[in-house]
């Protein structure tokens, strides 16, 4: 007999999760993403200890029945893909399937999902249900992740302080919320509550919530249209700058994604207008048709493939350029007749 075999699913699961799951914000952002997909109207986050010690994400979105409820943590379980078609036309945010098993096999999970005619509750312990009741009815998810990284301790050592992790969980649900505007979005780390959106669909109370009052009032609103892409967003004055190019964000048909082209389509734009080292703040949406756009390019998704992409980034060079210099210019005293 040969030495290869196929490994089991449990063992597979751990290894793949070191793709999915790097830090308490990985967490954060695979059930958010989710509760988006699941069309919720309201998503809370309590997080204990920066998500180390417990990540819980509530939402009102259309739950799963108690079939789904067994199989949404398989390994590549999706509800989002069933033909090879719809793998070039993605509107959800997931679609791999990966998550839920990557993250039930890193951490203690307890979920609790009604889609309003059936209610279950489960408790997951290193990839195995370990516990199945019936729950109450109340439409939607809530789902607890405790002791992240409890089984792999090398990855739990990797962890950078408290902070840091806070710090990448709260720049997550900033952009969640910038890019879901129609979403209320609430955000508590041990008890304090860090972020609020109303899901009024305001993108300026978003823009406030996010930076501050005070500079919110100081960013422009701008739009613009090639053959292939339309955009739209707000830019600020060059009065305000940041010392990090972490003040630009970039959405992609409503995924949010990293991109230094973009960043440095959007530095042109201020070109002259800031000081060296200083960078803006500024939200561009952009919109094409999907066909257009590679997003299965990582598991975490924030990269993407653009074709005609030399058109959008002149596009957004352009039309901030353009908004930020009609903004910023030095009003004319009227001479006297
Ligand atoms: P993917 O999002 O790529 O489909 P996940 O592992 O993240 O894979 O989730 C598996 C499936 O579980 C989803 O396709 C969805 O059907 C279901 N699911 C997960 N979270 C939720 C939620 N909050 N509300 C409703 N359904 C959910
Ligand atoms: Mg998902």
């Amino acid at each position: 007999m040969g030495n290869i075999q196929v490994m089991d699913e449990l063992l597979s699961n751990r290894i793949a999760a070191g793709e999915v799951v790097e830090r308490p914000a990985s967490v954060v952002k695979e059930l958010v993403e989710n509760a988006i997909d699941a069309g919720s109207k309201s998503i809370a986050v309590y997080l204990v200890e920066a998500g180390l010690t417990s990540i819980q994400v509530i939402d009102d979105g259309a739950g799963m029945d108690d079939s789904d409820a067994m199989q949404c943590f398989a390994r590549h379980a999706t509800s989002k893909i069933h033909h090879e078609h719809d793998l070039f036309r993605i509107r959800t945010l997931g679609f791999r399937g990966e998550a839920l098993a990557s993250i039930a096999a890193v951490a203690k999970v307890h979920m609790k999902t009604s889609d309003g005619q059936t209610g279950t509750t489960l408790v997951i312990e290193g990839g195995e249900i370990k516990q199945h009741d019936k729950a109450d009815l109340r439409q939607g998810t809530a789902i607890t992740v405790s002791q992240l990284f409890y089984n792999t301790p090398a990855r739990l050592k990797y962890m950078k302080t408290l902070q840091t992790e806070l710090g990448h969980i709260m720049d997550l649900m900033n952009r969640l919320a910038l890019c879901n505007p129609d979403i209320a979005f609430r955000l508590v780390h041990n008890d304090q509550e860090q972020l609020y959106t109303n899901g009024r669909g305001n993108i300026a109370q978003v823009l406030a919530a996010v930076y501050g009052v005070a500079n919110a009032k100081k960013m422009v609103p701008f739009e613009g249209e090639s053959h292939d892409y339309r955009i739209h967003g707000f830019a600020a004055l060059p009065e305000i700058t940041r010392a990090s190019k972490n003040y630009m964000s970039f959405f992609v048909n409503g995924r949010w994604v990293k991109s230094f082209l973009m960043q440095n389509a959007v530095t042109d734009a201020y070109h002259t207008y800031l000081p060296i080292h200083r960078h803006p703040i500024v939200v561009v949406y952009i919109e094409s048709d999907p066909q257009l756009t590679d997003v299965n390019v990582h598991p975490a998704k924030h990269q993407i493939r653009m074709s005609k992409e030399k058109e959008l980034l002149s596009l957004i060079t352009d039309t901030i350029r353009t908004t930020i210099h009609q903004a910023s210019r030095v009003p004319q005293i009227e001479q006297p007749k």
